[in-house]
């Protein structure tokens, strides 16, 4: 019997006073296409599930943890602790892909399968960040309007570290030329070729740019394809996988939050 607490994690380093991690697919309650800790509601999987998974990644971190509607825009929210606990409730979740605070009392948390979940935190200045840069988000630049909420309450940019988790590789990311050279000449990269010899894109470098322009030094990178893992949820494998999964797919989560100062 697996104690609900134990949920096998990568951690990653943001500084003093700061705990961040990625989930896997494993320690969760999920079952078919979603098998595992699938937290994304909104893609097909039961609702009984989601929030059991959510509950269970809940009292691994600590803390309430804050789910958004994550819609591909660049719009950044302000979470309080009210916030955090009604988004645990699939369907009640704030529209954004980026959010900040300040509270201990939450966590935030981005959830994706092949796009790039970022974790931001300013360790001096106690103010944390994430941010949901997939294709589009990397396009309307997700990341610097994160950081720009998080310098407005105090943050400094030069402070803040950065994680890049895992997220889908150039070649596994196959898109239709145009969308290829569009999205290059928006982010500064280039266009990659695939292991099917088409266009791919590099979402992962254009993260890693972004974050380095917006004044950013600090930054680490888990570097794993979603694609090409069997531990984490892709998308992109799933559709391509479409006899097995009917094309579905579950949600992994990157996590941060500021530990509890000592009293
Ligand atoms: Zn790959």
């Amino acid at each position: 019997m697996i104690n609900q607490h134990d949920i096998p994690v990568t951690e990653v380093d943001l500084g003093p006073g700061i705990r961040a991690f990625y989930t896997s697919r494993s320690g969760g309650c999920s079952v078919g296409a979603y098998e595992g800790l699938n937290v994304g509601d909104a893609v097909g999987d039961a609702a009984d599930a989601v929030e059991s998974n959510r509950d269970a990644l809940g009292a691994f971190t600590g803390t309430s943890v804050n789910y958004l509607r994550q819609v591909h825009g660049n719009a950044v929210v302000d979470v309080t602790a009210s916030d955090a606990r009604n988004s645990r409730t699939p369907g009640a979740e704030r529209q954004a892909d980026g959010a900040v605070t300040s509270d201990p009392a939450v966590a935030l948390c981005v959830y994706v399968a092949d796009c790039v979940p970022v974790l931001l935190a300013d360790p001096v200045a106690r103010i944390i960040g994430s941010a949901h840069a997939g294709r589009p988000g990397l396009e309307a630049r997700i990341i610097s309007h994160t950081i720009e909420l998080m310098v407005c309450q105090g943050a400094d940019a030069s402070r803040i570290r950065a994680a890049v988790g895992p997220c889908i590789c150039p070649r596994c990311y196959e898109v239709p030329a145009e969308m290829a050279l569009r999205f290059a000449q928006n982010t500064g990269t280039v266009v990659s070729q695939t292991q099917w010899d088409t266009p791919g894109i590099e979402l992962r470098v254009a993260a890693h740019k972004e974050l380095a322009a917006a004044g950013v030094a600090q930054i680490v990178h888990v570097d794993v394809c979603t694609y090409e893992s069997g531990e984490l949820y892709s998308h992109r494998w799933s559709t391509h996988h479409a006899e097995d999964t009917g094309g579905a797919s579950g949600r992994f989560a990157g996590i941060v939050r500021l530990d509890v100062p000592k009293k």
